[in-house]
């Protein structure tokens, strides 16, 4: 029955491909939409279909016919959705989940309406209102919608930091003596069952907030991260989300946890999962939003997941790099198979798996020295 179904995916980057990848397994369908014709999955499906998942018409069309359609990216049309659900296209995330989370203020304020700890913050509309509200500074400004990597937010000290200030709806939260950031992938499907991955904990490039590596598992007090575990499933309930979703919370310096943001959709934390988890997100995903039972989610083995950035050293010695990356043994190479060139980018990820931690953080410091 698996292989007639019609799956729709907006959004066509690497989670996407990973997505295909895992849909192969079980014999699913898979059609993906994206507005670049380049995007990774454009080569891994025969249906791809090139247009702008933003766009009403284009996801009407898309989704009619399908069985289920899901996301792999934020930044889709939820007018659509709510239509081809009337038609009886099952959409999973559902519509209402998926817009609420789109926009970081409403996320914030659906969240403390169901009492989940968050970092307090105020919706403003660009430099005026912050030269108004300036008493409140240091923030953290963050634009409400289509955020990514860091690429939305920035750190205001004092006033004179608003001149560069995002001209966007924005959210100001108040800044956070951050002492570590983690993050739970919570799965749960349309019976109401729940399983939450074992919490990943992120390094971050000093200089800019992406991300440098991620250590599973977060090796930190139990007290912890079973807080974070039940915050997750708290949140998946609040929502009575049928999906995956996930959950990245801050570690305060005085041990409180408190969630920073959520994605309804595969994530960087969970690119391990491929290698190290009995089930990977992307499987647990497609068993979610099929109504299949939920897999297991234990951990297999400790792993350090690295991003590898676009840069023209890397574009300049690809061949040498990537040989000496595949003879690092326990070291899983993800390629993105991108075509355009743009320092910075991400552009792949390793994944490094092996039985003990001191193995896997001597393999992740040779791959820094390759990567430079
Ligand atoms: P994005 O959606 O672009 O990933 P995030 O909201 O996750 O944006 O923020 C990116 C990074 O910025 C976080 O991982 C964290 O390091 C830092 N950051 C975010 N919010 C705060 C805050 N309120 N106080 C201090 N640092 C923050």
């Amino acid at each position: 029955m698996l292989e007639k179904l019609k799956i729709g995916v907006l959004g066509g980057g690497q989670l996407g491909a990973m997505l295909i990848r895992h849909a192969i397994d079980l014999g699913l369908n898979v059609s993906v939409m994206d507005k670049d014709p380049n995007a990774p999955c454009a080569r891994y499906t025969s249906s791809f279909v090139p247009a702008d998942p933003t766009s009403y018409e284009a996801v009407l069309a898309f989704g009619k016919g399908m069985d289920v359609i899901t996301i792999e990216r934020e930044a889709v049309n939820i007018a659509a959705l709510r239509q081809l659900e009337k038609d009886g296209v099952k959409v999973f995330p559902s519509p209402d989940t998926i817009e609420t989370i789109q926009d970081k203020y409403t996320q914030k304020q659906f969240l403390q309406s169901h009492n989940i700890p968050v970092v307090p913050g105020v919706a403003v509309q660009g430099k005026d209102e912050l030269y108004a509200i300036e008493n409140k500074l240091p923030g953290c400004l963050k634009k409400r919608r289509d955020g990514y990597d860091g690429y939305g937010v920035m750190v205001l000290k004092t006033k004179e930091d608003i001149q560069k200030a995002f001209e966007v709806p924005c959210v100001l939260e108040e800044l956070v003596d951050i002492k570590h950031e983690i993050a739970v992938i919570v799965a749960r499907n349309e019976h109401g069952e729940v399983k939450c991955y074992d919490a990943v904990m992120m390094a971050f490039s000093e200089e800019k907030f992406i991300l440098d590596s991620q250590i599973t598992p977060a090796q930190l007090d139990q007290a912890i991260l079973q807080q974070a575990t039940v915050l997750a499933e708290k949140i998946a309930a609040a929502f009575k989300l049928v999906g995956i979703l996930a959950v990245e919370m801050f570690v305060t310096q005085d041990n409180k946890v408190v969630v920073n943001e959520l994605a309804p959709r595969p994530h960087n934390s969970g690119h391990h999962t491929i290698e190290a988890s009995i089930t990977s997100q992307y499987e647990q995903l497609l068993r979610a939003i099929l109504g299949l039972p939920l897999g297991a989610t234990d951990l297999r083995f400790p792993t350090i997941m690295m991003n590898i950035l676009d840069s023209t050293y890397l574009n300049e010695n690809k061949k040498e790099v990537l040989t000496s990356l595949l003879a690092i043994k326990g070291a899983h190479l993800h390629w993105y198979g991108k075509t355009e060139h743009r320092p910075g980018r991400k552009i792949g990820h390793l994944t490094i798996a092996d039985t003990t931690m001191e193995s896997i953080t001597a393999k992740a410091e040779t791959i820094r020295k390759i990567l430079k």
